[in-house]
């Protein structure tokens, strides 16, 4: 099948595929205890995507161009059974399967998950140093649980493994210097994320925002670091390896150099929502179209129009104004 490309020449080549929107974890940034309190009203199970459907949208997808799919959330580990949904997306054929997760279930799924036929995790971890996580997580969540869960990950062969960093001025900013020395020379590539806007509940500023230019430099005054050239067109973060040749770190700049222009990325909600950007207001419901008995060759076209006609670029037109604008929540779409 050819490729399927957007107004800007776009291809859609990722698929991301929220599974849940529940997380055992309160980051700040993304579901913080104000608004996702006891009462918050989660999507009931028989709103979720069934794995039979998710599996259905991942084909489809494939054959308009699709080569990677991820899983994300929410927590995807919390979905009750995923290794199942990863051994049918395994089955669909020759595609990058992988799956972000905060690693607090790593250590009890990882072999069950690498079994099943996923490539690679990315593992979110915002500090080395539990007093600092505690602040990001929310929940008292220890450092140590999440390493745990990374050595798993590693021991099962669902390496190189990421570790996101969302760096938050004021509260995780002095982080970067010691995780990259912790995880200097582990193999494990460090990837610094600066703090975005999404959703309209972290109550983001921009004055929270470290740049990835800043943390870079704080890095390199202490750990001589030199650029590398991306792994592929259109890579988000940009790389970063150790002089002493003992590894790389990564950092994507989603605030302050946007990378738009090269997204190829469509996101699908837990209920089955798809979002042409990560900042969109609206999606559209391909959960109705199957249950409301689409034929393939229907959904296809229709997940093939969408693209087709994508204009999106929050990112390169953001400032303060467009931060006010109704977004989507992160755990919705998982990031
Ligand atoms: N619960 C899983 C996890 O934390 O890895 C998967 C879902 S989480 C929404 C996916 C990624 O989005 C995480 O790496 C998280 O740090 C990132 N994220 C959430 N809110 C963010 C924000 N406001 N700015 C930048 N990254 C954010
Ligand atoms: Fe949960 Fe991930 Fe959001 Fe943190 S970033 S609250 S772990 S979904
Ligand atoms: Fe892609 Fe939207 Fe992010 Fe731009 S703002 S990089 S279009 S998800």
């Amino acid at each position: 099948m050819p490729d399927t490309f957007d107004t800007a020449k776009r291809a859609f080549r990722d698929l991301r595929v929220s599974v849940t929107d529940r997380c055992n974890f309160r980051c700040t940034y993304c579901m913080p205890k104000e608004t996702f309190g006891p009462d918050y009203q989660y999507l009931e199970r028989t709103e979720l995507l069934t794995f039979e459907e998710i599996a259905r949208l991942v084909r489809l997808s494939k054959d308009l161009g699709v080569t990677k799919v991820r899983l994300t959330g929410g927590e995807p580990l919390l979905r009750k059974g995923i290794e199942g949904l990863v051994a049918q997306l395994r089955a669909i054929g020759d595609l990058d399967l992988t799956l972000t997760t905060n690693g607090s279930l790593l250590a009890r799924k990882a072999d069950a998950l690498a079994s099943a036929g996923l490539d690679r995790v990315t593992v979110s971890l915002d500090a080395v140093d539990d007093a600092t996580f505690k602040a990001m997580n929310d929940v008292d969540y220890p450092v140590a649980k999440v390493l745990e869960g990374i050595e798993a990950a590693a021991d099962a062969g669902l390496g190189p493994i990421k570790i996101n960093a969302v760096i938050k001025r004021g509260v995780n900013g002095h982080a970067p210097l010691a995780m990259a020395r912790h995880f200097k020379g582990s193999g494990h590539i460090v990837r610094f994320i600066e703090y975005m806007d999404v959703g309209s509940t972290n109550g983001w500023r921009l004055d929270d925002v470290i740049s990835g230019q800043d943390i870079v430099a704080a890095i390199n005054a202490e750990l001589p670091l030199e650029p590398i050239k991306p792994n592929y067109i259109g890579e988000v973060a940009s790389r970063w390896r150790y002089r002493d040749g003992s590894g790389e770190i990564g950092v994507i700049t989603s605030v302050t150099a946007p990378f738009c222009g090269s997204c190829t990325r469509g996101r699908v909600s837990a209920q089955g929502m798809l979002y042409t950007c990560l900042f969109a207001s609206s999606g559209h419901d391909l959960r109705q179209m199957m249950r409301g008995l689409a034929s393939d060759a229907e959904l296809s076209a229709a997940i093939a129009s969408i693209w087709e006609t994508r204009d999106d670029r929050y990112s390169d037109l953001r400032s303060e104004a467009t931060s006010d604008l109704p977004k989507i929540e992160m755990s919705y779409i998982g990031g």
